[in-house]
């Protein structure tokens, strides 16, 4: 195996090798507006109605937290993130985001914005996975009666064969392109459905290599069961399985509709057994690697070191095809420039669309990046480090 330097998180020299002083700087500054959670409360409240009123938010929005987490506002916009990601070893994952889409224009455009994402990808080592969620190209209500088993009208059956066909277009484009493929998970209450798709787009795609990679979400207690007889199942049925694997980003929402539906909460009792299940999954991954491929998705210390010691353990290289590491732009920056110094395939997502269809993800991003009880946040405190390194 090829010698790599030692994987350490702590490394602040390289986690902010692309940042200028005057960039970190400016990151500074917008972790510590975005620690204060009274502001972030306020201005996110606020933001809507500024959408409605239609005020001139959209150069101070893009400015600051759009500048921070997004790549632009088109592929051509992210052109300099990527290079910039590509000079240290790290992947680009073109993410169109714009979200809450209901007509059928809108799904048709999105899905000819994701197919644009595969063609701008394919064959260029710099874009390792493009990515799409299905609320994207299919509409939420519709997933969501598929998913309770309610008897489609005739309307909603030629609704849904459209939606299919959006979803098959996109993956077939992705296979013609030889290029791996995210569908996001979503919802439990359309995951189901989304799921079914998902492993419809496997199972005809995957036959030579991983092409279409669910992604499973670890939060719910149910997930790691899933996964494996999912695992057992492609094999039975000769295609490649791939995964995303993540913690889960609607754990209040899923909570709160269990509560006041009155169902069992999806949701596991606590953090300590998602994180249990995460590196349950990542270990059995690693253990099937023969006959799968896994990409990691996750922000947390712990589980990324975690999944560089299995490799070490299995004597896997740290460049194996079928292992990746995945962060989000603007986030966890000492992760993933980390990971990629020490030799391991490593993507960011780069989420791009107009400001204004990016603000409900850069809210989410904020509330994220708020302070726990008075404290620094990690990339604020990480931030912090950095700079006084470099005055040292
Ligand atoms: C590349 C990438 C792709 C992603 N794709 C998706 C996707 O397709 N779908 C999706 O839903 N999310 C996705 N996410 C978001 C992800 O699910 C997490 O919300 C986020 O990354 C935080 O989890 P973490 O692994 O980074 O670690 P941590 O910060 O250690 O964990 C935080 C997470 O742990 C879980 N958690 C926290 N408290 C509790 C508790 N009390 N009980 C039970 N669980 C708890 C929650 O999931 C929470 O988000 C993605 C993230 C990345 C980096």
């Amino acid at each position: 195996m090829e010698a790599h330097p030692r994987l350490d998180f702590s490394n602040t020299a390289i986690a902010f090798a692309g940042k200028s002083d005057q960039e970190l700087r400016k990151s500074y500054w917008m972790f510590r507006l975005m620690n204060a959670k009274w502001l972030v409360e306020t201005l996110s409240a606020l933001a809507p109605l500024a959408l409605k009123l239609r005020l001139p938010i959209d150069p101070m929005v893009k400015a600051t937290v759009y500048d921070q987490f997004c790549g632009g506002e088109s592929i051509a916009g992210c052109e300099k993130s990527m290079t910039e990601l590509s000079r240290y070893g790290i992947g680009t994952i073109l993410d169109y985001s714009v979200e809450g889409k209901e007509s059928e224009a809108e799904f048709d455009a999105c899905q000819a914005e994701i197919i644009r994402t595969i063609q701008k990808a394919k064959g260029d080592a710099c874009i390792p996975f493009s990515v799409f969620k299905t609320t994207g190209v299919v509409r939420f209500g519709l997933l969501e009666k598929l998913n309770e088993g309610a008897v489609l009208n005739a309307d909603e059956q030629a609704e849904w064969e459209r939606a299919q066909r959006r979803v098959d277009g996109i993956a077939k484009a992705a296979f013609e392109a030889g290029q791996p493929l995210f569908i996001d998970a979503e919802e439990s209450w359309i995951q189901d459905a989304i799921d079914a798709l998902a492993t419809e787009m496997m199972e005809r795609y995957n036959r030579e290599a991983p092409i279409v990679y669910n992604t499973i979400q670890l939060y719910r207690h149910d997930r790691l069961a899933y996964m494996k007889k999912a695992f057992a199942n492609a094999r039975e049925k000769g295609y490649w399985y791939a995964v995303k694997l993540v913690r889960g980003a609607y754990m209040e929402k899923e909570r709160e509709r269990a509560a006041e539906k009155g169902y069992p909460s999806p949701i596991q009792p606590d953090k300590a057994s998602s994180d249990r299940d995460y590196n349950a999954a990542l270990a059995f991954c690693v253990e099937h690697i023969e006959h799968m491929a896994v990409c990691s998705g996750s922000h947390n210390e712990d589980s990324n070191r975690l999944l560089a010691e299995l490799m070490s353990k299995h004597g896997i290289d740290h460049k194996h095809p079928r292992i990746w590491f995945a962060q989000l732009k603007g986030m966890s920056d000492h992760i993933s420039y980390n990971l990629a110094h020490a030799g391991y395939q490593v993507a960011k997502y780069l989420p791009y669309a107009p400001v204004r269809a990016m603000l409900p993800y850069l809210i989410r991003r904020a509330h994220e990046n708020t302070s726990i009880a008075g404290q620094m946040s990690r990339e604020l405190s990480l931030i912090v480090a950095e700079r006084k390194r470099r005055k040292a």
